[in-house]
């Protein structure tokens, strides 16, 4: 399936790969070994949603985007599956592109099969955009944008942006300003401040409303693209347990983040992305105890708490991705065959896209 959307705003911005400095919680929201284990009887299970060989292209007028490329991943109810990479690597690209929110250059193939309450499947990569506006966003699948600022209505207080969303979605005029300040309240906003507009909340507040309107509907699906900006470590540890409440009531999150603390925090899975491209994902405890990428190892690397080493070079453009592996260039490990593209080899524990995963020894 080939699709090209019609221009829709996006919300934008980026973030680099933080540090990792925090323990873990488990879904008691108590202390816990780092990650956690993929949530129990997922194995077999359909997935609430799941995507396969979803590719994203952006024309340029000389040159085309390489934004997502191949990508398969699958969310179950009850999992909150984190995707990490450094600034650029397309991991906000993918979220925009399951809610049909990418501009009119883009070009969008493969599935993304997201499973209604009444089992039946709707392709969120062949659905229509009235269909998107209508039965998709919001209802069926939420977004906490990376860019809240940009998404918020300016000329609308936080009051009413919530009470309109809270009636929108079955709340009577009578229910929505009590329920308005109950999820201001979980999401760690001042009910005093829904008074204000948008222009005159902090960056933290604003993501704090706009966290607050994904979550008013109760969407099955929450799509949240770095939800933790702007916002300090007490009230990042609230959103993300927050998050994982969801999760433990049923709910599934894709958690889009550069914070690998938060990934570790409350993940159940996490997919490490890479140029596009998704090269690891692996149950969180697993991933964090024995990462089988190189690029995986060199994040975990620069974490304070390890080498406290960054990951040498740069990412490629996207435009300009190198044949083969797109890590070559960065890889101590590379080798002639690295100039074939990676795929999951037999017999390599978790989904590894390398030729030389570390668990399976030094280069041949
Ligand atoms: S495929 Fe080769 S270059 Fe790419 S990460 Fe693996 S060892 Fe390194």
């Amino acid at each position: 399936m080939t699709t090209t959307r019609q221009p829709t705003p996006v919300p934008s911005g980026t973030g680099t790969v933080a540090p990792a400095d925090s323990g873990t919680v488990n879904r008691a929201g108590t202390a816990a070994p780092a990650g956690t284990a993929a949530p129990a009887g997922t194995a077999g299970r359909p997935g609430l949603l799941e995507v396969d060989g979803l590719t994203v292209r952006f024309q340029l007028r000389d040159a085309v985007v390489q934004a997502v490329t191949d990508l398969n991943l699958t969310v179950h109810a009850g999992e909150l599956l984190a995707v990490v990479g450094e600034s650029g690597c397309g991991k906000s690209v993918l979220a925009h592109a399951l809610l049909g929110l990418l501009p009119g250059n883009a070009t969008l193939t493969g599935h993304a099969r997201l499973r209604r309450p009444a089992g039946e499947r709707v392709d969120l990569v062949a659905s229509s955009e009235r269909h998107l506006a209508r039965a998709v966003r919001g209802r069926a699948v939420g977004l906490v944008p990376q860019s809240p600022a940009t998404a918020l209505n300016p000329v609308r207080t936080g009051r009413r942006l919530l009470e309109e969303t809270l009636r929108a979605h079955g709340r009577t005029r009578r229910e929505a300003p009590a329920a308005a300040e109950r999820v201001a309240a979980d999401v760690g906003l001042d009910p005093a401040d829904l008074d204000r507009y948008p222009h005159e909340l902090s960056g933290g507040m604003a993501q704090r409303l706009a966290t607050a309107l994904a979550l008013a509907p109760d969407p099955p699906l929450l799509l949240a693209d770095e939800p933790t900006t702007g916002l300090d470590r007490p009230l990042v540890d609230h959103t993300l347990d927050l998050l994982r409440r969801r999760c433990d009531a049923g709910g599934a999150v894709l958690l889009i983040t550069h914070d690998l603390a938060a990934a570790r925090r409350v993940a159940d899975t996490v997919a490490v992305m890479y140029a596009s491209r998704i090269v690891e994902r692996r149950p969180t405890a697993e991933l964090f105890a024995a990462p089988a990428h190189p690029y995986t190892a060199g994040l975990l690397d620069a974490l304070p708490e390890r080498a406290f080493r960054p990951v040498p070079g740069h990412p490629p453009m996207l435009t300009d991705l190198p044949p083969g592996c797109a890590f070559a260039p960065r890889c101590e490990r590379a080798t002639d065959v690295c100039r074939t593209p990676p795929t999951p080899p037999a017999g390599t524990p978790g989904r590894v896209a390398c030729h030389h995963p570390l668990t399976l020894g030094a280069p041949a």
